[in-house]
């Protein structure tokens, strides 16, 4: 595998491409908006240069990995000669079924293609291709430059043989990878996004402030951020559909989303990406949340 295409350059997207690059692959970034795509190439090289302050990689490594990334705001023409596609647009299942009919036509017949959805079935995905086999789920964390997990998710079809090509693939770029199956929020947003959930309850009731919780579960759990401070780095727009997935996927209202995170997203109050969620971001990140992200 050479030639990797990723769609989506937001939040997850620039991370994929900056891994990916740094890894040698040769990188097609598309995004249906050129903002995006600015914004995301900014990110790449400010967190190239991060690395550089830490002395991780060099001045001569930046330019290589930038070099490496080609923008698109046409998908046929970023799939156009594609090993592997990784699809990170929006956490929107008509969106993602549409994206994966384009791909199916457009992309080499041998590619696969992954998707790196929280929480959407990759069966569900698979199903509008014609080749269901070659469909996976490739779900990397924020942020993907520092996580080490990518959770690998089994489509109802999908081949033993595309599974073991996308496990190695993810130890090859330095990661960690673990096999789940196919069901709603797959492992790791089963167990997160309730946590998220219970604490944005926890602070509509009035048990406790916004510090006051996160604090709770930092000190008394060393979680290293808390809750509702990672529910903004994620985006709460991100984590309201996940809970939409596992309330539809599971049927048990234990999973509903709270309805301050309903008002918070349908305010555009979306997190970190958009300036202000449970905290204000309007004058950028603190120190000590960019470390946090770089650690
Ligand atoms: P985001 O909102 O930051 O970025 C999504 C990008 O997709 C935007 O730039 C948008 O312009 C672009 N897009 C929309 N439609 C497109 C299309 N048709 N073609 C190309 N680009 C298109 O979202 P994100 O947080 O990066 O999430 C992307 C995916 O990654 C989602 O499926 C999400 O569930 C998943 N994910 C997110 C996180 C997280 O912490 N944010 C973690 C793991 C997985």
């Amino acid at each position: 595998m050479k030639r990797i295409t990723v769609i989506g350059a937001g939040t997850m997207g620039n991370g994929i491409a900056h891994v990916f690059a740094q890894k040698g692959y040769e990188v097609n970034l598309c995004d249906v908006s050129q903002d995006a795509l600015s914004r995301a190439l900014k990110t790449i090289a400010g967190n190239l240069d991060r690395q550089i302050k830490k002395e991780i990689i060099t001045e001569a490594d930046k330019d290589a990995c930038l070099n490496r990334i080609t923008a698109h705001t046409d998908m046929r023409e970023a799939v156009a000669h594609a090993d592997l596609v990784v699809e990170a647009a929006t956490e929107n299942i008509d969106l993602k079924l549409k994206i994966f009919g384009q791909l199916d036509e457009t992309c080499p017949e041998n590619c696969i293609l992954a998707t790196n959805t929280s929480s959407i079935s990759i069966t569900k995905v698979a199903a509008v291709t014609k080749r269901p086999e070659k469909v996976i789920g490739m779900h990397f964390m924020n942020p993907v430059p520092v996580m080490k997990l990518v959770e690998v998710i089994r489509g109802y079809k999908t081949s033993n043989e595309c599974t073991e090509t996308i496990m190695d693939l993810s130890r090859n770029l330095g990661k960690v990878p673990v096999e789940v199956n196919d069901y709603p929020g797959f492992v790791a947003n089963r167990i997160l996004m309730p946590m998220i959930n219970e604490a944005i309850y926890s602070l509509y009731e009035g048990v406790a402030g916004v510090e006051e919780i996160d604090t709770v579960m930092m000190l008394g759990m060393a979680h290293p951020m808390g809750p509702l401070h990672l529910a903004d780095f994620i985006g709460l727009d991100v984590c309201l559909s996940i809970l939409r997935v596992l309330h539809d996927g599971f049927g048990n209202p234990k999973y509903a989303p709270c309805p301050l995170l309903v008002n918070m997203v349908t305010a555009g109050n979306l997190g970190v990406k958009s300036g202000e969620g449970f905290y204000d971001y309007s004058k950028g990140l603190k120190e000590k949340e960019v470390s946090q992200q770089f650690r």
